[in-house]
C-alpha cells in the first residue's frame, strides 16, 4: 500500500476515514465530488503551475510513478539547480515536491509547497507545517538534505491590473523553524497511521460525538444505530457538549427520545418543540411585523458570484467574489410581479460596470430590496461601490434598507422540524413551497453556477454551449429570487 502526503493529512484529520478510503473503497465509490470541490483541486493545480513562473529556469518533472522517481533522481545526481514536482518513495511513503531549489553553498535543498490559499494554515487537516515536515522526513531518507522550508502562498492584498504580477501575487513565507520543530512528531505519527492501517477495522467513530456538519459520509456506515434525523441534526448541538455528550453516553439518538427537553434553549428548544408536536411553530406577531416594515416595490434580488484563486479580472484579487448575474422579482402593493435579470455574457473592460448601470435602472430607490443571507449580497455591493465610487450613493442606499428574508428562520418565527435545524434556502423551500423544486435545472447550486460562468465566457466553449449555459444560468437565478418571492407570499398568507 502506498501512503500519500494527501494520505498522511488525512490521517490526522480522522483516521478512521482513511482506513476506509484503503479498505472499503465502495463507500466512496457513489459518491461525487461537487463541481465545487473539483474547482477547489484545479485551482491549487492552477496555483502550483503559476508560481513556477517566479522561477523560469525550473525543470518539470512530467512523468509519473517509478519513472518520476528515477528522472527526480537522474536530475538531483547532476545538481539540477530548480525542480518543480520532483518525486520521492521511501518505504510506503510517496510524496511530489512543488518545488525544490538547490544550494550549492550548502549543498542542499530548499523545499517549498504551493498553497491555494491567502495565509498559512496550522490547522488539521490543512496543516502546513505538518505537511512540509511530512515531505521533508521522507525527501531526506532519500539521502538529500534539505536545508530550508516553507510556503508559497497568494497575497490578499494582490489586485490584479493588466498582466499578472507575479512577485506581487504570491507570498514566500519561510517556515524552516517551525517544521523542524514539528519533524519528530510527524515521524511518529508517520509511523503510528502504517501500523493503524494494518489493523483491523475500528468499529468506533468520533463523529457520534460530533453535529451533523462535521461529519462525513461514512457516518451512517459506521453508526447504523442512528438515525437519518438524530440529535445530530439539531441546531448547533455540537456546540452544547455537555447536553450532547449526555445524550450520546445514554444511547439517546432519536428527537423524540430526549428525556431532557427543558435543558434546551433558544432555536434549538423550537426544534425540538416542532418535532415533538409534529407541526411548525409560528410566531405570527413577529412575522407580521418584520413584513410590515417593508417598503413597496419589492426587490427580491439576488446575486451569482465566480471565485477564482488566481485573479481572472482587473480590480478582482485571489478568491474574490465578482458579481457576475442577478435576479431581481418587483412585486408592487397590488401583488402584480415583474422580471428583471441581468448576466455578464463576454467580459470585456471595466467587467462589472454594465451590471451596476442596469441595477441602477431596475431598482426603485424607494423600496426595499430583499434578499436571502443579505450579507453576501451587502459584500458584493460594497465591492462594486468601491469599483464604481459614482454609483457608491445608490449601493449604499441599497444596504442601508436591504432586509434579510432568512432572519424569519433564523430568529424561529416560523420553525420546521423539516428543516433539520437550517434556515437555508435550499432546506426552507422544499418545505414550504413543495411544488418548487430547484431539482428540476441544470443548475441546481451556487458553487455550480460559478463553475458554469466559467466555462461559458472560456474561449474553448463552443456557440451552443454557451447559449445552454447562459439559459441555465438565467433559469438558476431567476428561481432563487421566485423561491422568495414565494416564501414571501407563504408569510402573508399566515
Ligand atoms: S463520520 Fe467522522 S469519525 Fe466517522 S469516519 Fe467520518 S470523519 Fe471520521
Amino acid at each position: 500500500m502506498r501512503i500519500t502526503k494527501t494520505d498522511y493529512l488525512e490521517y490526522t484529520f480522522c483516521k478512521k476515514n482513511l482506513w476506509l478510503k484503503k479498505h472499503k473503497s465502495e463507500l466512496f465509490e457513489n459518491v461525487e465530488l461537487s463541481d465545487f470541490e473539483k474547482k477547489i483541486i484545479e485551482e491549487g493545480n492552477l496555483a502550483d503551475e503559476e508560481a513556477r513562473n517566479l522561477f523560469p529556469a525550473g525543470v518539470l518533472v512530467d512523468s509519473f510513478g517509478q519513472d518520476a522517481i528515477d528522472d527526480t533522481k537522474q536530475y538531483i545526481d547532476k545538481k539540477e539547480k530548480i525542480l518543480f514536482q520532483a518525486t520521492f518513495a521511501e518505504d510506503v511513503f510517496f510524496i511530489r515536491a512543488d518545488i525544490l531549489i538547490y544550494d550549492k553553498e550548502k549543498d542542499g535543498y530548499e523545499l517549498y509547497e504551493v498553497k491555494a490559499s491567502n495565509d498559512v494554515k496550522r490547522k488539521e487537516p490543512h496543516h502546513y507545517i505538518n505537511d512540509l515536515a511530512f515531505q521533508k522526513s521522507v525527501i531526506e531518507k532519500s539521502g538529500i538534505n534539505i536545508i530550508k522550508t516553507g510556503v508559497i502562498h497568494l497575497n490578499r492584498e494582490y489586485k490584479r491590473l493588466g498582466k499578472i504580477n507575479y512577485d506581487e501575487l504570491f507570498v514566500i513565507v519561510d517556515l524552516t523553524g517551525e517544521v523542524e520543530e514539528s519533524q519528530e512528531k510527524v515521524k511518529k505519527q508517520m509511523s503510528e497511521l502504517k501500523q493503524y492501517l494494518d489493523m483491523p477495522e475500528e468499529k468506533r467513530c468520533e463523529c457520534l460525538y460530533r453535529g451533523r456538519n462535521a461529519q462525513c459520509t461514512t457516518f451512517a456506515y459506521s453508526n447504523p444505530d442512528v438515525p437519518e434525523y438524530s440529535v445530530h441534526d439539531i441546531n448547533r448541538i455540537g456546540a452544547s457538549k455537555k447536553i450532547f455528550f449526555d445524550w450520546i453516553d445514554r444511547g439517546i439518538y432519536a428527537i423524540e427520545d430526549i428525556d431532557n427537553p427543558d435543558v434546551l434553549k433558544g432555536a434549538k428548544k423550537a426544534q425540538y418543540d416542532a418535532c415533538s408536536m409534529g407541526k411548525p411553530i409560528v410566531d405570527q406577531i413577529a412575522i407580521k411585523e418584520a413584513l410590515d416594515r417593508l417598503v413597496f416595490p419589492l426587490h427580491f434580488f439576488d446575486y451569482e458570484g465566480f471565485v477564482s484563486a488566481i485573479p481572472m479580472f482587473d480590480g478582482f484579487g485571489a478568491y474574490e467574489q465578482i458579481p457576475f448575474q442577478y435576479s431581481l422579482h418587483i412585486m408592487q402593493k397590488d401583488g402584480s410581479i415583474e422580471h428583471k435579470e441581468f448576466l455578464i455574457t463576454n467580459p470585456k473592460g471595466d467587467l462589472t460596470r454594465p451590471l451596476v448601470e442596469r441595477m441602477k435602472q431596475d431598482i426603485d430607490p424607494n423600496g426595499t430590496v430583499i434578499a436571502w443571507y443579505s450579507s453576501y449580497e451587502k459584500q458584493r455591493n460594497e465591492k462594486l461601490a468601491e469599483l464604481h465610487p459614482d454609483f457608491a450613493k445608490f449601493l449604499e442606499n441599497i444596504n442601508e434598507g436591504m432586509f434579510d428574508l432568512m432572519t424569519i428562520f433564523s430568529e424561529n418565527y416560523y420553525v420546521d422540524s423539516a428543516f433539520k435545524g437550517s434556515a437555508s434556502i435550499k432546506r426552507v423551500l422544499p418545505v414550504i413551497v413543495p411544488e418548487l423544486s430547484y431539482k428540476i435545472l441544470n443548475i441546481s447550486k451556487g458553487d455550480q453556477a460559478s463553475e458554469r460562468w466559467e466555462k461559458m465566457i472560456s474561449s474553448d466553449t463552443s456557440e451552443e454551449e454557451k447559449k445552454q449555459i447562459e439559459k441555465d444560468l438565467l433559469e438558476y437565478c431567476k428561481m432563487d429570487t421566485w423561491a422568495m418571492v414565494k416564501i414571501y407570499e407563504f408569510l402573508k398568507r399566515i
